[in-house]
């Protein structure tokens, strides 16, 4: 097990143990230390929970023991919980302390303790699941190609022994036969998370402008998009409307993406061939077929996904996705 995949164990112990979300817990610590069990602020803050010395000591516990300061941040943070009975005030004071909290009788106004209060909100649902995302991964599983020389001497037998002639029903009948022989193969995909069902909006972002009036993306595409995202760990920004201003009305040139059937996700580089190769693999490719794709036009599983080519304009700093027609 790797490290981190041991500090996500601990913390859901941790969280359970404390009568507190596992979601928030985990979110926090992604947060305050990004998983470095020796992370050091300039404040002073030491760990993989990011303790002040002081409030460490009062816990007794050793802030850069990974284990110790999982379980004491779960401590800390259910006290403070219970003490303003609210999650969000209790985030703000971890982050800001509780002077801050009680100055303004609220979380504070400033803008670094907003916005971990926010994203750590966020961020709670994309680690629900108690196993951790980065050790086990998402199964996936692909038919296996059936057995064509047995398929063939079977066909050549049902022949031979019917005077030489081939009866079609009797051969689609052995094709079934050895497809069914052949069965699947289900792989690991490493770094990958089940998607919670139903809450694309958790990973879906639409950047302005990308729901144009009366054009709204087609519920598919954004599930799609959504799974995606959740297979990535990440929430993933809808970006079409900045570039594809082709939507001319009584002609046939408008876009899939004015109707809602195709969308563009910004990204480039090698984030930009993971998420494509990721893309293929949650349309039906199989994982060993889309380690080997480097980028182009492909039409799958009833999917277009297009990346790090340019067929049909510049796929270099965007991954488009959408739904065959
Ligand atoms: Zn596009």
């Amino acid at each position: 097990m790797s490290p981190k995949a041991q500090y996500i164990r601990w913390a859901d112990e941790a969280a359970r143990a404390h009568g507190i979300d596992p979601g928030i817990l985990k979110a926090l610590i992604s947060h305050e230390s990004g998983w470095k069990r020796n992370a050091r602020s300039p404040a002073g803050a030491l760990g993989i929970a990011q303790f002040m010395p002081e409030t460490a000591k009062g816990l007794g516990i050793n802030p850069l023991n990974p284990k110790q300061a999982i379980f004491g941040a779960a401590k800390y943070l259910a006290g403070k919980i219970k003490h303003y009975g609210d999650v969000r005030l209790a985030l703000a004071s971890y982050n800001a302390g509780d002077g801050a909290v009680k100055k303004y009788g609220g979380i504070p106004p400033y803008a670094e303790t907003q916005n971990y209060v926010k994203n750590i909100m966020r961020d709670a649902g994309h680690y629900s699941t108690s196993d951790p995302q980065s050790s086990t991964g998402v199964e996936v599983t692909t038919p296996n190609a059936p057995d064509m020389k047995s398929l063939a001497l079977a066909n050549l037998s049902q022949m031979s022994s019917q005077g030489g002639h081939f009866d079609p029903m009797q051969g689609l009948s052995n094709l079934v036969d050895a497809i069914a022989q052949a069965g699947s193969t289900t792989t690991q995909v490493p770094g990958t998370q089940e998607a919670p069902p139903g809450d694309w909006g958790k990973y879906v972002r639409l950047k302005a402008g990308a729901d144009r009036q009366g054009v709204h993306t087609a519920a598919g595409v954004k599930q799609f998009v959504g799974e995606l995202g959740a297979s990535l760990g990440r929430p993933l920004t809808i970006t079409t409307g900045s570039n594809h201003n082709q939507y001319v009305v009584g002609t046939t040139r408008q876009s899939d993406h004015w109707t809602g059937h195709a969308v563009d996700i910004s990204m480039s580089g090698k984030a930009l061939t993971r998420a494509g190769r990721r893309a293929l693999i949650l349309a039906g490719m199989s994982p060993k077929d889309a380690a080997k794709v480097k980028g182009g036009l492909f039409n799958i599983g009833g999917y277009q996904i297009i990346f790090n080519t340019n067929e049909g304009g510049n796929h270099f700093n965007h991954l488009h996705v959408g739904l065959r027609r």
